[in-house]
């Protein structure tokens, strides 16, 4: 989800192809980031965007459903329109019912014909969504903390471990963990108010995981991002912050949320992992940085409401917390908009000039390279870029338009620091 999102403006109005219902309160607001849905999902009943607003900002006070089915139907209020004419459920004539497709049980039509005209599209993301729409339920467990389930020892060393491939092995017999997950009674409860039957145990043991994948994925991709600058773990501790740190990173944050950290560099000399963003959810690792090395062998998380350019000058400034080693940026969605790019300027222009090692994540191919564009504008040194080895398995629906090929949370990468050497910046010579 994109962090530093500006205020809105008064007049806003959701584009063609948002959604928008009054009665679930949902809007989609960029079409090609999925993300407000994950927090209706998961906790809240919200009338507009002000309202989901003060609810991160941590003015919503007592926003609760009476019970879990009501949860959950309000949920699934926010995927009811028409997926081929958009059409919301107050729009409908006396009668008519959106009825869901039967296949995957995600997508809502107002008509047969509309669903007849829709099929040629929605035919070959179907299979595709059966799997979200498993997923965007599983995930609650998630807040429940059976997920996520704890993991293995590693028993290679860290250079050996470049991806899911090797990681997974590492993990053993998983079987008896994911079955208590499967027997227990949030799992039981979960499909016992939600309207629709609860999915055999070869689908639900794999959507626990394809979750469990995309929260590894985060601190996974730190990993990376330590070794990829050489980073040494052993030499000195390590300070890492999460630039524009959203509500997908810090609702329900526990502070042992980096724990595969130990795992990757056992006896390390100590690694704080910063959050910083305007929509940071208060919780256990709202505290202070670290005002001197950490504890050394542990990860220590904790987090600061703020753009992240207002929080060097407030704190790295003033020497209140470390200068980072290295600065993650979890889908800045910076190349979304206009109002995006101007939010992430300053932050993009110190981690330039103060030769910060960078690691931004993105969710599709498009969006890396629209983001290469807009960093090399800036004159920004780029490292790497690619794929991302340890991408998030859980496919993510584009909100708004169902059809759209879903995408994945880290699915690609760009490392970069510094400026561009002057040589590189000129237009190339005749000697060249
Ligand atoms: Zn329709
Ligand atoms: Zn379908």
């Amino acid at each position: 989800m994109a962090s530093e999102i500006p205020a809105l403006p008064q007049s806003y109005a959701p584009g063609n192809d948002s959604v928008f219902s009054d009665r679930s309160g949902f809007y989609s607001m960029d079409t090609n980031v999925p993300g407000l849905s994950k927090l209706i999902l998961n906790k809240l009943n919200m009338k507009d965007y002000g309202e989901y607003r003060a609810a991160v900002e941590g003015k919503a006070q007592g926003i609760t459903f009476r019970n879990y089915k009501e949860l959950f139907q309000k949920m699934e209020e926010t995927f009811k329109f028409c997926t081929s004419c958009n059409k919301l459920p107050e729009h409908l004539t006396e009668g008519q019912t959106l009825k869901r497709c039967v296949k995957c049980l995600n997508v809502y039509y107002c008509t047969k014909d509309c669903q007849k005209k829709d099929w040629p599209q929605h035919k070959k993301v179907c299979k595709m969504l059966r799997l979200v729409a498993i997923d965007r339920l599983v995930e609650w467990l998630m807040f429940t903390g059976d997920l996520p389930f704890s993991t293995e020892k590693w028993s290679k060393p860290v250079a050996e471990v470049k991806n899911w491939e090797d990681w997974l092995p590492m993990q053993g017999d998983q079987t008896s963990c994911l079955d208590a997950i499967l027997s227990g009674a949030n799992m039981t409860s979960l499909w016992k108010n939600v309207s629709r039957p609860r999915p055999d145990d070869s689908d639900l043991r794999q959507s626990l995981w394809r979750i469990q994948s995309e929260f590894l994925s985060r601190v996974l991709t730190v990993g990376m991002g330590i070794r990829h600058f050489s980073l040494d773990p052993y030499a000195k501790p390590l300070t890492i912050h999460v630039a524009g740190a959203s509500h997908n990173e810090t609702m329900g944050a526990r502070v042992t949320d980096y724990d595969e950290l130990n795992k990757m560099f056992p006896g390390h000399q100590g690694i704080e992992i910063l959050m910083v963003g305007p929509e940071v959810v208060d919780g256990p690792i709202m505290r202070p940085p670290l005002r001197a090395f950490g504890p050394k062998h542990h990860v220590y998380i904790s987090a600061h409401k703020g753009l992240y350019h207002q929080f060097w000058e407030d704190v790295v400034e003033k020497e209140e917390g470390a200068k980072p080693d290295l600065v993650i940026g979890f889908h800045p969605g910076f190349h979304a908009n206009q109002g995006l790019i101007e939010g992430w300027l300053p932050t993009l222009l110190l981690l330039r000039d103060y030769n910060i090692p960078c690691l931004f994540t993105m969710y599709s191919e498009m969006e890396l390279k629209c983001s290469l564009q807009i960093l090399l504008e800036l004159e920004i040194q780029i490292r790497d870029s690619g794929p991302n080895p340890f991408t998030s398995q859980k496919p993510e629906q584009v909100q708004s338009c169902p059809n759209k090929i879903p995408v994945y949370c880290n699915s690609h990468y760009i490392c970069f620091q510094g400026i561009l050497p002057e040589e590189d910046v000129e237009e190339p010579g005749p000697n060249n």
